[in-house]
């Protein structure tokens, strides 16, 4: 299983300090006391956000710490209350005490919890005042904000699975995408693990990608393919299907798709009926043919009207920022549950 993991420290903001001071005016020249109260620190706050996919944020930023409240003032001012600090995780995500490594909380979608107090403010000397003592000289500072380290901890689920023959280029397109490639915990075969990358749209998307170099590769080693294996991929919910446009073994990139769609049909159904995106690979190959050559390819996969075909070069790095925001909009298309996890609640047992 892939698990992204973060660990953190959260810290609710400190009361602000309750403040001493007697009323001067005229009149009164030894007024009563007056000193308001602190304000309240902020809270830590989880939120869940839809579309969160990786806790890739949390290794860039490891201190969560809310604002402390405003001290009392004179004249009865009571200190602000400090803004709470929201800390915005993927539905799905576990939360643990590091220390004792209790499990705090499951992050459910639209859950919104504190998980560090802030303190409450202190009392100004106003608060002490009674029949016996008019003129305390007391108050109380605040209290201290809640500290927790943390740790997070979410199941991966490749959102993207790629596909395609061997030597397509997958292995090298994964590289090109991603910067983040999580551990890759033992797999029951070891020849046929997916590949998993966290690829960056831009600073706040991320998209996960599976390398799926199984389906046939392991099909035609007589592999076979893990039931472990399957139940990962067949998460991802769109597919890219990479094809080499200049087969070096003079099949035709069109031979070759058809190979790859009964593969996918034998070996999991659930996978061929996935939303598809055709990429021809490879095009610094190509030169000035690179648009006659997608044309020619379109034509022979026949695909239906407003199914486009993306040209790219993994190794080149051309058009590959075009391709994440066309998969982008593919994942999140308008009305569409974000999903992926979703299918991962339903009490099935994790490993
Ligand atoms: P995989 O079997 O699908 O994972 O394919 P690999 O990523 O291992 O690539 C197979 C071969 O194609 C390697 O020699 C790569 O260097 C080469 N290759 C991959 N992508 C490109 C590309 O965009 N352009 C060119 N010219 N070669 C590529
Ligand atoms: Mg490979």
């Amino acid at each position: 299983m892939f698990v992204d993991r973060a660990v953190i420290l959260v810290r609710g903001g400190d009361g602000g300090a309750g403040a001493v001071s007697f009323r001067r005016e005229k009149a009164e020249p030894k007024g009563g006391p007056d000193g308001g109260n602190g304000g309240k620190g902020g809270d830590v706050v989880i939120q869940a956000e839809e579309g969160m996919s990786t806790l890739y944020d949390f290794r860039h930023q490891v201190e969560w710490l809310a604002q402390a409240g405003e001290p009392g003032g004179r004249k009865q001012c009571s200190g602000a209350n400090a803004p709470d600090m929201i800390m915005r995780l993927p539905p799905g995500t576990l939360i643990y005490d590091h220390a004792t490594g209790m499990l705090l909380h499951d992050l459910k979608p639209g859950e919104r919890v504190i998980i560090a107090k802030g303190g409450r403010g202190g009392w100004g000397n106003e608060h002490f005042k009674n029949s016996v003592n008019q003129t305390p000289r007391t108050s109380t500072p605040g209290q201290e904000g809640e500290e927790f380290r943390l740790r997070l901890e979410l199941k991966l689920i490749a959102e993207v699975g790629l596909v395609g023959m061997p030597n397509a280029g997958k292995s090298t397109l994964l590289a090109a995408l991603t910067r983040a490639t999580p551990k890759i915990g033992d797999y029951p075969f070891t020849t046929l693990s997916p590949q998993l990358g966290i690829a960056e749209v831009d600073g706040t998307r991320r998209i996960i990608f599976a390398d799926i170099p199984g389906l046939i590769e392991g099909a035609s080693q007589g592999a076979g393919l893990g039931h472990e294996f399957l139940r990962h991929v067949e998460r991802t919910r769109v597919i890219v299907h990479l094809l080499d446009p200049l087969p070096p073994d003079d099949s035709t990139p069109w031979d070759n798709y058809t190979t790859i769609r009964a593969e996918l049909a034998q070996y999991s159904p659930a996978m061929a009926d996935k939303p598809e995106l055709v990429v021809l690979n490879k095009v610094d190959l190509l030169g000035d043919d690179a648009q006659a050559r997608l044309k020619e390819v379109a034509k022979h996969l026949g695909l239906r009207p407003g199914r486009e075909i993306v040209a790219i070069s993994g190794a080149a790095g051309t058009g590959l920022k075009p391709l994440l925001e066309k998969l982008w909009s593919m994942l999140h298309a308008p009305g569409e549950a974000v999903a992926g996890w979703k299918g991962d609640s339903s009490g099935e047992k994790a490993e």
